[in-house]
């Protein structure tokens, strides 16, 4: 081990959720160390407008709203650093957490914020259109779809849950499904079945999204007729699953079935005392910027209610 820097409070983690606990770390004088990780911002600086979070009345593009997430962590006095955790170990404290590979940090706290990551079907033509039509948040993009055709893949709850949403503001839903059944919850099928302006095809597969600058149409294949049919849509929703970004604790944090950490309800606390957990990185269901900023707000402050036990003693 070569250099080892000691810090009350380090968090992990650049979305809305890492910024608004080194907002409230630094307000509460734990002056937090914070590690941006490999996309700093995390995913809202992959997203174009967002105008469903509080405080904007004109909507905001969604890379702006990280800088001033993140200039309003640094007013705070936190410090924020480009790096990537690459190993920790929680086995005692000082919690040690290891950058770059190159560099240790102890610390008596850690906030795991390092999000989660959309899972996309891996088109060039999807990658392309990306923020031009092409999205993984209906919640977020759908509104820009208002009264228009749109497309949206997966046959997940997420993807029942999204598909219902569009069907609220858009005229038609079309809704790919791979296999000829859902993965969904039976409620949720149900509900996507009996909407009338949500359009299934089974069986089916995406082979392009079409469109010079942004999307007019998708072209899919049906695989039991091998059918190729191409779909006028002016969007395209991805909902095919999210991969959160907890690869690095697996076997150190409990974790569900698939990856998504634990804490214990009404609180940021992971199994491990003094390690706390937000954000997307602990949550499948609402995954909104400013949930993931309430639990952020949340995990500093039973950071802060920690280390304030530990002085205690
Ligand atoms: P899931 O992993 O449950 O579903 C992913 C869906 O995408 C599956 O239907 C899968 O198809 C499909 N899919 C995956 N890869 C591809 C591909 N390359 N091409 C086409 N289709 C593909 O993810 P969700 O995000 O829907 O849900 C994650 C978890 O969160 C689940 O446990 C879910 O129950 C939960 N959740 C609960 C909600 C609620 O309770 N309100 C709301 C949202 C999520 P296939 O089935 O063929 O594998």
């Amino acid at each position: 081990m070569n250099e080892v820097e000691k810090v009350h409070c380090l968090i992990i983690g650049s979305g809305p959720a890492g910024y608004t606990a080194a907002i409230y770390a630094s307000r509460a004088n734990l002056k937090p160390v914070l590690y941006q990780g490999m996309q700093p911002g995390g995913q809202l600086t992959i997203t174009t407008d967002v105008e469903n979070y509080p405080g904007y009345p004109n909507g905001v593009m969604g890379p702006q709203m990280m800088v001033d997430f993140e200039q309003q962590a640094q007013r705070m006095g936190a410090d924020i650093r480009w790096g990537m955790a690459t190993k920790v170990d929680f086995s005692a404290r000082p919690f040690k957490v290891e950058i770059d590979e190159e560099k240790w940090m102890e610390a008596d706290s850690v906030i795991i914020a390092t999000g989660a990551s959309a899972k996309w079907l891996g088109l060039e033509s999807e990658q392309r259109l990306n923020g031009h039509g092409v999205s993984a948040c209906a919640v977020c993009d759908g509104f820009f779809f208002k009264n228009q055709e749109v497309m949206i893949v997966g046959a997940g709850d997420t993807a029942c849950e999204e598909a219902l949403y569009l069907s609220k503001l858009c005229t038609t839903v079309h809704m790919i499904v791979r296999r000829e059944e859902m993965r969904a919850s039976k409620v949720m099928q149900a509900r996507v079945l009996k909407t009338p302006n949500i359009k299934v095809y089974w069986n089916s597969e995406t082979l392009e999204v079409m469109g010079e600058n942004k999307v007019d149409s998708v072209k899919i294949l049906n695989s039991k007729t091998n059918e190729t049919t191409v779909v006028p849509v002016k969007a395209f929703f991805v909902a095919i699953g999210h991969q959160p970004n907890s690869g690095l604790l697996k076997g150190i944090l409990d974790m569900d079935d698939q990856g998504y950490l634990i804490t214990q309800p009404g609180s940021t606390r992971t199994n491990v005392e003094g390690v706390f957990a937000c954000g997307d990185v602990q949550d499948k269901i609402y995954r909104q910027a400013v949930s993931a900023a309430g639990t952020g707000c949340m995990a500093a402050l039973d950071a802060e209610r920690y280390l304030g036990a530990l002085e205690m003693h």
